[in-house]
């Protein structure tokens, strides 16, 4: 029982896949518990959590919304996806992929959107009524003024999840506010209000300008991006965070 994440009724709760269980999203995953892992300043191996046999996800929307949304934009993700997973496949060791993709923008956006809905508190469907009205009305276009939603590629089997979150740049003084989801073969950004919080992120936003049965080739280049801590939009490689350690360190001594 709790309060729909999407639409707010309270009510029972159904188990909404993020991304869709057809999306790669099939085989357990392992949740990690966030506390212990910063309790223990380390990235890996995993300090705690707990084993999720039905994929990632969790029991966040009613049957109405979860039924309903995966029925008008599941399927056009997992497409998407697929498309994606063998771009990435081919292009080993390649820093962005150049690619023509068909696939319905509307409804793969909105999915992302369903996505973030599941994966932020339930603050961002009673805060946001225009994107609320968006989502549960698969034929509306457009996206809420502030709104960005922006896209990668990635292999990394390292999973992340983080409700909005607050950074500042002390070099520039920018303060950013963003969402992210990733889950192979794609991570998604959300952000109001604020910049790109990476140069690399693809804005996506125009996806929502498409009817519902706009049926496209888009030529997209995304950027493969490594996830390889629990800090939102955080890519760095493993090299990169070895020698950040290593400054970091020596800047202590
Ligand atoms: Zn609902």
């Amino acid at each position: 029982m709790g309060k729909c994440q999407i639409c707010g009724v309270v009510g029972p709760l159904s188990f909404e896949h993020v991304p869709p269980e057809s999306a790669f999203n099939s085989r357990p995953v392992f949740l990690g518990d966030i506390k212990k892992q910063l309790d223990a300043k380390t990235v890996l191996p995993l300090k705690g959590g707990k084993q999720c046999q039905r994929g990632s996800g969790a029991y966040t929307l009613c049957g109405k919304c979860n039924s309903n949304t995966g029925h008008w934009y599941g399927s056009a993700y997992a497409e998407w996806a697929v498309q994606a997973a063998c771009n990435l496949s081919r292009a080993s060791g390649a820093r962005t992929i150049d690619a023509t993709y068909t696939l319905y923008p509307s409804r793969v956006l909105k999915q992302v959107l369903c996505m973030f809905f599941s994966s932020n508190s339930k603050g961002l469907g009673r805060y946001h009524d225009a994107l609320v009205g968006v989502t549960l009305n698969s034929r509306a276009r457009g996206l809420p003024d502030g709104l960005g939603v922006l896209a990668f590629i990635t292999k990394s089997w390292l999973l992340r999840q983080s409700g909005f979150t607050g950074r500042l740049d002390t070099r520039n003084g920018r303060g950013y506010f963003f969402s992210e989801v990733a889950h192979p073969p794609f991570g998604f950004v959300m952000t109001w209000d604020c910049p790109k919080p990476d140069d690399r992120l693809l804005d996506i936003r125009h996806f929502a300008s498409y009817d519902y049965d706009h049926l496209e080739r888009l030529a997209l280049r995304l950027h493969v991006l490594e996830v390889n801590t629990w800090t939102p939009c955080d890519y760095r490689t493993l090299a990169e965070i070895e020698a950040d350690t290593r400054d970091g360190e020596g800047a202590a001594g």
